[in-house]
């Protein structure tokens, strides 16, 4: 009987989808953290469930062919990465591996299917176009970084290896004038003090949008910092205040007061350039992005005789993209500020044959469908919980030649594949991107055509 606390030798033979490493004692599952598939490690058992136990990593015996020294120095303490100790090329296949056990657990027919290896990046490093970090008080230093694994404790960096070194830059010198200037960090215990996290924006020119969220609308010595910011930290384009009153962990409040520039950046995909603000949704990984949608497009396979639905489009991005190529694109998302951007976006772009949505993509799909507007070719890309069943079944209904599913959780595209190949779909092609390396998440594009009866 396995107990807590004993000590045992294991076989590490895979690696869950929060990026623990699987072992099996006398087939009982046992999960243990910062282990990777074909490690041989001595572990402790800590915890005992009734269908799995949590054994702590005490020592390598044999380290996988896969291990490599994490890249990061903090690696073993930060939340942001999960997958820095395993080697780039086996996390590509990680994430293709997870994609096909979600598949085959759903029982999806892959027999039509071509499952492509995940596209990966050159150069996984500084890829993210925006960070927020906390800024909280240690040993009464100022300290800022992101939170520890599974908590909300502050991890002081001097850098991060995922954000631009410019946007580090950035973040070291605002940590300087909070000291110069005395300005307190907020304090979630006490309720007192001004700043609570720091947001950084960037774009591919390089250019920052630096956003200070604070407890309350004051803080002495407002002016002067943005002055120091903005004369010392070149890149810097435009500073806003966020204001964030409530003692909750969200990041960012509802009230932005820009404090130097206009408020906004601009970034491009491909050849659209968009125009971000400080709570705008944008893609995290831009060069990623490219080939994410690409493929979605590539896959839609669009003409000029398409009506093209474009379903959780957020600021319009796929929707531009398709709307190059199709007769009209319909764009649905659920928040209003995002829709007001697409619009925004479509005219900056000189692109005219969008329309575009607010509201449920639940409630709104149907209402076209009882209108007559009716979908050759249909994009999704919803967020982690997928389709909603009334998506899926007006999907169905409109019975277009090709469903495109862009997906950022393997387990909700597996069940929704199901539905659509219940209703006559067929699986053609998986597509796993790679958007947010040394992490585990896995985005994936999928192509379904309707069998032709
Ligand atoms: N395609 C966009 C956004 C994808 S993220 C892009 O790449 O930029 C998923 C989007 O779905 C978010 O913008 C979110 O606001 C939206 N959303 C979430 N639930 C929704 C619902 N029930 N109906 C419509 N949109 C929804």
């Amino acid at each position: 009987m396995l107990e807590a606390g004993q000590i045992k030798e294991v076989e590490i033979v895979d690696v869950n989808y929060t990026g623990q490493g699987v072992a099996k004692i006398d087939n009982f599952v046992v999960f243990i953290d910062k282990a990777i598939e074909g490690d041989h490690v001595e572990i402790k058992i800590i915890e005992k469930k009734k269908n799995f136990a949590v054994g702590k990593l005490l020592k390598i015996k044999e380290p996988s062919k896969d291990r490599i020294n994490p890249p990061c120095e903090y690696f073993y303490e930060c939340g942001g990465c999960q997958l820095m100790h395993m080697d780039y090329s086996a996390q590509l296949l990680y994430k293709k591996n997870r994609i096909i056990n979600e598949m085959r657990r759903s029982s999806v027919n892959m027999d039509c299917a071509v499952i492509n290896d995940t596209i990966g990046m050159e150069n996984p490093f500084r890829y993210r176009n925006k960070t927020a970090f906390s800024v909280a008080k240690k040993n009464k230093e100022i300290i800022i970084g992101p939170y520890e694994q599974g908590t909300y404790n502050t991890v002081d960096i001097s850098s991060c290896m995922l954000q631009s070194s410019e946007a580090d830059k950035a973040v070291q010198f605002f940590k300087e004038l909070m000291v110069k200037y005395h300005i307190e960090a907020y304090d979630k215990k006490t309720e007192k003090g001004t700043v609570r996290n720091i947001v950084i924006r960037s774009n591919s020119r390089k250019e920052l949008m630096l956003i200070i969220v604070t407890a309350t609308e004051n803080f002495h010595n407002k002016d002067i910092i943005v002055k120091e910011l903005i004369s010392h930290i070149k890149e810097i384009k435009t500073v806003v205040q966020n204001i964030n009153s409530k003692n909750i962990n969200l990041v960012m409040g509802y009230k932005n007061i820009t404090l130097y520039g206009e408020g906004i950046i601009n970034d491009s995909i491909g050849e659209l350039i968009f125009t971000i603000s400080p709570e705008t949704f944008f893609q995290i990984n831009p060069l990623q992005t490219e080939k994410l949608y690409s493929t979605a497009i590539g896959y839609a396979n669009l003409n000029k005789n398409d009506i093209c639905f474009d379903i959780y489009c957020g600021i319009g991005t796929i929707s531009l993209m398709a709307a190059k190529r199709a007769k009209k694109v319909y764009g649905v998302e659920i928040i209003e500020q995002s829709i007001v951007n697409a619009r925004e976006n479509a005219l900056n772009n000189n692109v005219i044959n969008t329309e575009f949505f607010t509201g449920e993509a639940e409630k709104i799909l149907p209402v076209l469908y009882s209108k007559n507007i009716i979908a050759d070719v249909v994009i999704v890309d919803p967020p982690r919980k997928g389709c909603e069943k009334e998506v899926i079944n007006t999907i169905i209904k409109m019975s277009p030649q090709r469903v495109v599913y862009v997906s950022c959780n393997p387990s909700t595209l597996s069940r929704d594949i199901k539905l659509l190949e219940s209703a006559g779909y067929e699986l053609k092609q998986v597509q796993p991107v790679d958007q947010f390396p040394w992490t585990t998440h896995v985005e994936t594009v999928v192509l379904m055509s309707r069998v032709e009866s």
